[in-house]
């Protein structure tokens, strides 16, 4: 898989792409990294890329030209079919579907703005996919860029040494993962929950499900509808993460961090009367 990036700032994406796992992915040849810099493509003697608003406002705006040609550039290394998006603050926000879904692709240019944005009919011309990393404004698209190039590696096959690994995080089915623990036993007075160190899977499954119930209704409650409206989560589900909720001692609540149970219970009880008797996954 190869990224183009067009970016005013090459460096700041061949540092950000140096390490990690993108580093190692890039060095084993598994995604390429190309950057192009659309001031190579500037036609006056200062190299100009911005110029002023029309209408008026702060701010400068990417030409088009320029971006027109950087864009060709990267079209034309690419050989083929490529997705082609612009990082922007008004674009579809970024997710999970999504980094997975272009992990399917072979070629992606990725547009980083910079100042106050980029002249409108360059995306329109292009043909550029609007794409947000959340509801905030950044400097420019280079730190979307990562973002994106970060999360989309991870899905490529043998990104991640265990190739299972991105079906079983956060988001994978729609909920927040179970928290993880590794040595010692005991840190600080919190114990490691006793029953991840029985060896007996099945318990450790239903244990970590629960767990990954209750957290997602503690920090993403928004995610526990999606989660029952695709059938991964359903009443019975929520009946066992509220029973295990009430069986936990005080001390591997402090381990879990479910910080305020009345407030988990109170957000889980509508789904496990209204659709207890739904279809969905058995967790
Ligand atoms: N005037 C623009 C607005 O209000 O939406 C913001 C321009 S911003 C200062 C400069 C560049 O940063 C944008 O062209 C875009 O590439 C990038 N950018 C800013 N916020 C972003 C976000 N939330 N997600 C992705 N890219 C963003």
């Amino acid at each position: 898989m190869r990224f183009h990036v067009l970016t005013l700032f090459p460096e700041m994406i061949r540092q950000g792409c140096s390490h990690g796992v993108v580093g190692q992915a890039v060095k084993d040849g598994k995604i390429r990294i190309e950057t192009v810099n659309p001031r190579d493509f500037a036609t006056d003697v200062h190299r100009s890329v911005d110029d002023r608003p029309f209408g008026g406002g702060d701010g400068m705006v990417l030409l088009p030209e320029p971006l027109a040609a950087a864009t060709g550039k990267a079209l034309s290394a690419a050989g083929g079919p490529a997705r082609k998006i612009y990082l922007s603050a008004r674009g579809r926000p970024f997710s999970d579907a999504m980094s997975r879904e272009l992990a399917t692709v072979d070629e992606v240019v990725l547009l980083c703005g910079r100042y106050g944005g980029v002249d409108q009919r360059l995306i329109e011309a292009e043909g550029y996919e609007e794409v947000s990393i959340g509801d905030y404004v950044l400097s420019g698209g280079e730190l979307g860029a990562l973002v994106v190039i970060d999360a989309v590696s991870r899905h490529r096959p043998g990104v991640l040494g265990n190739s299972a690994s991105s079906f079983d995080e956060s988001f994978a089915e729609v909920l927040l993962e179970h928290p993880q623990y590794t040595r010692p036993r005991e840190w600080l007075g919190l114990e490691v929950p006793v029953v991840l160190l029985s060896g007996n899977h099945a318990k450790v499954r239903d244990w970590r499900r629960n767990a990954a119930v209750l957290l997602t209704a503690q920090a993403r409650p928004e995610l526990l509808s999606d989660a029952m409206s695709r059938g991964v989560l359903n009443g019975s589900g929520v009946r066992a993460a509220l029973e295990a909720l009430e069986a936990l001692s005080d001390g591997e609540r402090r381990a879990i961090g479910l910080r305020d149970p009345g407030l988990v219970r109170a957000r889980l009880r509508p789904f496990s009367q209204a659709l207890s008797g739904s279809r969905g996954s058995e967790p």
